[in-house]
C-alpha cells in the first residue's frame, strides 16, 4: 500500500467522554478512511463518567455503556494504562500519528486563596469526587505487594486513608460553591451509608462513610439565589433525601432588582428559584439530619490550628459593576471539614500549548494554536479546549466541532496517512509498556460485577491500580 492510501492515524490523549465522543464522530463519518487509538494514563475507560459523576447518579453513570460502544468499534483501539508525558512524550506521539486530539480534561481545582485553605480536613471537590468514585489516584498502592506499575500520580493529592479519618471526625461541614459538584459532594457527605449500599462505590469507601457523623452540612453561595450553577433536576434532588431537610433563611431569597432581572432572562435561574422557595416553605423540619444553604455567604478564613476546627463567612453583595464585594459581617460555622467546590481547573501536559490564565489549550474550532499559527496535526476537544463547564452531553457537540475541523484539514490535504499503529505499539513495546485494552477492559468489568454480586450490590468499583491490573490479567503473561 502506498502512503497516500493509508487510513488516517488519530491518536486521541484521554479516554473520557470528550476523547470517546471525538472517536465516535470520527467514526460515524465516511469522508476520510481514519484508524483511531484512544490513550488513556489510567487502566480504564471512560474518565469522569467513572471517576466524575456521583455513584448514586447510576443512569448517568451507564452513559459509559454508549462509550464502550464506540470503543469497541473496528477502526477504533482503546490503549489504557499508558501514560503520555511519562512512557512516551507528546512529541513521540506526534511523531507516530497523523493527527492527535488533546481530550485530557481539567484534573485540578481552583484555589480560594484564604487563610486556612490547606489545614487538615479542607479538601479540593475534584479530590474528594476522585477518592468516592475510588480512583486509583486516591487509592495508592502503598501496602500491596502486587502491582507492577511504576505511574506514580498521587503527588499533591490527599489518600484514602486522609479521607477516611476526616470523614469518621466530622460532624459538620461546609461545601463552598453552588454548582453540580457541590450538590454531589453534599449529598454523598448527608447521606446515610444505607442510602449508598446500592451503588458501585468500592468496599473501603463504603467502610469509611459508615464511621460517618455528618448531620450538619452548609452550602455556600458567594452570590444570591438567582446566580446559582446547579442544574434543577439535580437541586430539586437534594430536597428529596429520606431523613434529611433542606434549610433556607427565607430573607435570603429576597430579590434585588438585579436578580430579578437574572430571574426573568435565565429559566434555569428561575426554575433554580422556584425550587428554592419550595424548600424554604418547608419551614427548619425536624430530621436528624440537615443541609443549610446559605447564599450572599462567602468564606473568608478556614479556622483551625492543626485540622480545621471552622469556617469564618461574610456576607456579600454585589458591587455597581456586578462584582462581590464583601459586607464586613463575619460569622462562624463550626466545621471540621471544608470541601471546596469552586470549579475545576486544566493541567499543563509537556510539549502541549497551554494558555495558563484560561487552564487551556489555546485553539480556534478545536484546531490547536501553536506559537501564533495553528499547528497542521493538533486538536482539542473537551474540558482542556473550552473549560469546565456544560454536562457530559456538551463533550458530544464539542467533540463533532472538533472533528469537523480535523476532517476539513484531511480534505484539504493538510493531514495524509503517513503512520500505522504498528509504529506506536513497537515505541510502547521498546519502553516496556502494554497497553490495556478493551478485552481487558471487559474482564474487569466482569470482576467488578462478581465481586458487586458477592457483597449483594451491582458492582463494587476496584479502586487500586494492582486490582484494576490483576484483574484484566488473562494469565497469558505467566
Ligand atoms: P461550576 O458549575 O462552575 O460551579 C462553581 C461554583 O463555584 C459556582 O457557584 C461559583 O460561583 C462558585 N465559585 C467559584 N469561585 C468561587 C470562590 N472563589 N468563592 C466562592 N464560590 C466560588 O463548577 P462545578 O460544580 O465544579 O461543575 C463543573 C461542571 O460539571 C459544570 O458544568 C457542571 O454542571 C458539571 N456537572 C454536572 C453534573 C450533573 O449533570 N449531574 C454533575 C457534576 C458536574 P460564581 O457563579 O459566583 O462564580
Amino acid at each position: 500500500m502506498s502512503d497516500r492510501q493509508r487510513p488516517i492515524l488519530v491518536a486521541i490523549i484521554g479516554a473520557g467522554p470528550s476523547g470517546i465522543y471525538a472517536a465516535e464522530a470520527l467514526t460515524q463519518q465516511t469522508d476520510a478512511d481514519v484508524q483511531v487509538v484512544v490513550l488513556d494514563r489510567l487502566p480504564v475507560p471512560f474518565g469522569l463518567v467513572r471517576y466524575g459523576v456521583a455513584p448514586d447518579h447510576e443512569s448517568i453513570r451507564s452513559i459509559r455503556n454508549t462509550l464502550e460502544r464506540t470503543l469497541e468499534k473496528s477502526g477504533v483501539r482503546f490503549f489504557g494504562n499508558v501514560n503520555i508525558g511519562v512512557d512516551l512524550s507528546v512529541d513521540e506521539l506526534r511523531q507516530r500519528a497523523d493527527a492527535v486530539i488533546y481530550a485530557f480534561g481539567a484534573g485540578t481545582d481552583k484555589r480560594l486563596g484564604i487563610d486556612g485553605e490547606d489545614l487538615p480536613g479542607s479538601i479540593a471537590a475534584a479530590d474528594f469526587v476522585a477518592w468516592y468514585c475510588g480512583h486509583p489516584d486516591v487509592h495508592p498502592d502503598t501496602d500491596r505487594t502486587q502491582t507492577s506499575v511504576t505511574h506514580d500520580h498521587t503527588d499533591g493529592h490527599r489518600e484514602h486513608q486522609q479521607f477516611a479519618d476526616l470523614i469518621a471526625r466530622a460532624g459538620s461541614a461546609v461545601v463552598v460553591g453552588v454548582g453540580n459538584v457541590a450538590l454531589d459532594v453534599t449529598r454523598i457527605l448527608i447521606k446515610n451509608v444505607d442510602q449508598l449500599a446500592d451503588t458501585d462505590m468500592a468496599e473501603e469507601v463504603l467502610a469509611a462513610l459508615s464511621g460517618k457523623k455528618i448531620t450538619e452540612v452548609h452550602v455556600l453561595g458567594r452570590r444570591g439565589p438567582a446566580y446559582t450553577a446547579f442544574t434543577t433536576k439535580e437541586l430539586r434532588e437534594l430536597g428529596q433525601i429520606a431523613g434529611v431537610d433542606v434549610i433556607i433563611e427565607p430573607s435570603n431569597l429576597e430579590l434585588d432588582s438585579s436578580s430579578q432581572a437574572v430571574v426573568g432572562r435565565d429559566k434555569v435561574a428561575a426554575r433554580n428559584l422556584a425550587v428554592l422557595n419550595d424548600f424554604a416553605a418547608r419551614g427548619p423540619g425536624t430530621a436528624d439530619r440537615r443541609i443549610f444553604l446559605h447564599f450572599w455567604t462567602r468564606p473568608v478564613r478556614v479556622v483551625g490550628v492543626d485540622q480545621v476546627q471552622a469556617v469564618e463567612v461574610e456576607g456579600t453583595r454585589l458591587d455597581a459593576d456586578g462584582a462581590v464585594e464583601g459586607t464586613g459581617v463575619t460569622t462562624t460555622i463550626a466545621a471540621q471539614l471544608i470541601i471546596r467546590s469552586v470549579g475545576y481547573r486544566g493541567m499543563r501536559l509537556d510539549g502541549v500549548p497551554f494558555d495558563d490564565s484560561t487552564g487551556r489549550v489555546p485553539h480556534a474550532e478545536g484546531r490547536v494554536i501553536r506559537d501564533h499559527g495553528f499547528s497542521p496535526d493538533e486538536y482539542a476537544t473537551g474540558w482542556i479546549k473550552r473549560g469546565p463547564t456544560g454536562v457530559i452531553g456538551t463533550n458530544k457537540s464539542d467533540a463533532v466541532e472538533t472533528v469537523h475541523s480535523l476532517l476539513a484539514d484531511i480534505a484539504d490535504g493538510a493531514i495524509v496517512g503517513q503512520h500505522s499503529l504498528v509504529e506506536l505499539e513497537q515505541l510502547l513495546a521498546e519502553r516496556g509498556v502494554t497497553p490495556l485494552q478493551m478485552p481487558d477492559w471487559h474482564r474487569i468489568d466482569a470482576a467488578e460485577i462478581e465481586l458487586g454480586h458477592s457483597h449483594g450490590r451491582p458492582r463494587t468499583t476496584l479502586a487500586h491500580r494492582s486490582e484494576l491490573l490483576a484483574a484484566a490479567d488473562d494469565g497469558s503473561t505467566g
